[in-house]
């Protein structure tokens, strides 16, 4: 997966340093902090500063850190989404948990999906799956 790029959907800036993918988040609380994401699809370590707290199972709400676009998706209210390329220059929608320690991240090409972590079945049926199969 190296040479992915990870951009934001709206300001297309790339959001992966090496293998962090940086955004900036709200706590339920509305306090802001930067939180960092795995670039690895599956690879669920997050790092964020000891002071930007929240708590298992809390949702978050995701931020561009470029130009400051809240992230969510129109697929389900607990999902954020960004744009993902390759070295082929292939474009792929990524569907993120935005609930802490929520295992689930999808990848939508054209019509095909693939499902990343233990807790991806929670928002399946969101995605159209019946032309994958
Ligand atoms: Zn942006």
């Amino acid at each position: 997966m190296e040479n992915n790029f990870l951009l934001c959907p709206k300001c297309k800036g790339i959001l992966n340093v090496e293998e962090n993918v940086v955004f900036s988040a709200k706590n339920k609380d509305g306090k802001a902090g930067l939180i960092f994401l795995h670039a690895h699809l599956g690879n669920y370590t997050v790092l964020r500063n000891p002071q930007f707290t929240f708590e298992s199972g809390e949702q978050l709400t995701f931020y561009c850190p470029l130009c400051n676009t809240k992230l969510r998706s129109d697929k389900h209210k607990n999902l954020a989404q960004i744009l993902m390329t390759d070295k082929m220059d292939i474009l792929y929608h990524v569907y993120f948990s935005e609930i802490a320690d929520e295992k689930s991240t999808y990848v939508l090409i054209g019509d095909n999906v693939e499902i990343y972590g233990q807790d991806s079945k929670n928002y399946i049926d969101f995605f159209n799956l019946s032309q994958s199969f």
